[in-house]
């Protein structure tokens, strides 16, 4: 087996329980390497520190799988997929979507395993875990207990870490479009082509939060995908609900959502750029009683953060100015580079220049499934705040 030896002092990071190793930090490779088989990782005093797979061409060369001295094989992958199972299975969620795994914060760095009721979508986000995939989905296969698992190629790690691999059924097969449950209501996933894996699991929770609270309002959802917050509000009571995102494929399946829950009589899709559209409803007058601003993530470069939090700031500003008084504002940001802090800050300086008095009424994290890992803050991703305009 290759070892991957650190620089002199460079095994701070790791030993603080982070487990990626940066190309500048790697003194030497020694020994023969297969690109399938991990390497050990060793600082330069020559101590154990860990075992992952090695890619020389992206810039984080190695994620530790383990911290213990163990072999990296088809047992070790099905003890962690159990382990990562078995913590969601304790969660006792309603319904039948659930990711499964969640790549570092599961201890399985380069791999998003997700549930869609009978069939898994699997993602592999480094060249090691694309070596294994189908030791991998054999695994999913039986720790899930699914028809089958399907793998989603994911354009952005492919560039990164040189990945070849198409999307497509790695075990089983089954229709492009799975059906699922989420608490009261019935979706459906594209595997093949709907965004990321399919659907956004990590609103989940917020979704039911946020239309705990809808009942009897006009429902603003600016960034709507396949609708899922719009029919979690309008489900509960929501009086109607305009859903708005720049996809046309989203918006036909948002139509579809809201007529399969028996919603659609109370829901509105428009294709439309959502800053053009604040603008416009803005300046026409059209007001809310709860505006749901849920964008993709601004940036995924701490270089563009500060385009992004111009971003945040635009959208939250006219999603105030279209509240009526006592509404809601749901907003979210999914960027890591993004903190906690920057983004109330933002939503605050949004609020003053709005001239709203707004109450704090739950600030909002991603869903249980997608657990954070203390010593890796790249786990925690998504935050948002559920503010009430008081004034
Ligand atoms: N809230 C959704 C997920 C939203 S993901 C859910 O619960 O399922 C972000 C969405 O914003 C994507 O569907 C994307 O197509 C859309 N989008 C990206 N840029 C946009 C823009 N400028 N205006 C409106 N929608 C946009």
């Amino acid at each position: 087996m290759a070892r991957l030896i650190l620089r002199r002092h460079r095994e701070g990071r790791i030993l603080a329980g982070h487990p990626w190793v940066y190309r500048s930090e790697v003194a030497e490779l020694v020994g023969p390497h297969r690109p399938d088989e991990a390497v050990t990782v060793l600082d330069w005093e020559g101590t154990f520190l860990g075992r992952g797979f090695y890619n020389p061409r992206a810039q984080i060369v190695c994620r530790l799988l383990t911290r213990q001295d163990e072999p990296i094989d088809p047992a070790f992958f099905r003890r962690r997929l159990e382990a990562a199972w078995a913590y969601r299975r304790q969660l006792g969620l309603d319904g039948d979507a659930t990711r499964a795994v969640f790549s570092e914060a599961d201890r399985l760095p380069g791999l998003i395993v997700d549930r869609y009721g009978e069939y898994a979508v699997l993602a592999c986000l480094t060249r090691g875990m694309e070596r294994q995939v189908e030791v991998l989905a054999e695994a999913v296969e039986a720790v899930l207990g699914v028809r089958g698992v399907y793998r989603r190629a994911d354009p952005a790690a492919a560039r990164i870490e040189g990945l070849e691999g198409a999307s497509g059924w790695v075990r089983g097969s089954g229709a492009r479009e799975v059906e699922i449950r989420e608490g009261p209501l019935r979706f459906t996933v594209d595997l093949e082509a709907g965004q990321k894996t399919g659907f956004y699991l990590d609103q989940r929770e917020n979704r039911e939060a946020v239309a705990a609270r809808a009942a009897g309002r006009e429902v603003l959802d600016a960034f709507c995908y396949t609708g899922a917050f719009a029919c979690w509000a309008l489900a509960k009571g929501a009086r109607a609900a305009l859903a708005a995102d720049t996809s046309a494929d989203a918006l036909a399946r948002a139509r579809r959502h809201a007529e399969a829950n028996g919603l659609w009589d109370r829901l509105e899709v428009e294709a439309a750029n959502a800053f053009d559209l604040l603008r416009g409803l803005e300046r026409d007058g059209r007001r809310f009683d709860l505006v749901i601003l849920d964008p993709p993530p601004f940036t995924r470069r701490k270089s563009a953060l500060e385009s992004a939090v111009r971003g945040y700031k635009e959208i939250n500003l006219r999603a105030f100015r279209c509240l009526r008084p006592g509404g809601l504002l749901a907003t979210f940001s999914c960027s890591h580079h993004v903190s906690p802090a920057l983004f109330e800050e933002v939503v605050q300086s949004a609020g003053a220049d709005a001239g709203v008095t707004a109450r704090l009424l739950a600030a909002l994290t991603q869903a249980r499934d997608h657990p954070v890992l203390l010593t890796v803050p790249e786990t925690r991703y998504l935050k948002g705040l559920l503010l009430e305009v008081i004034e």
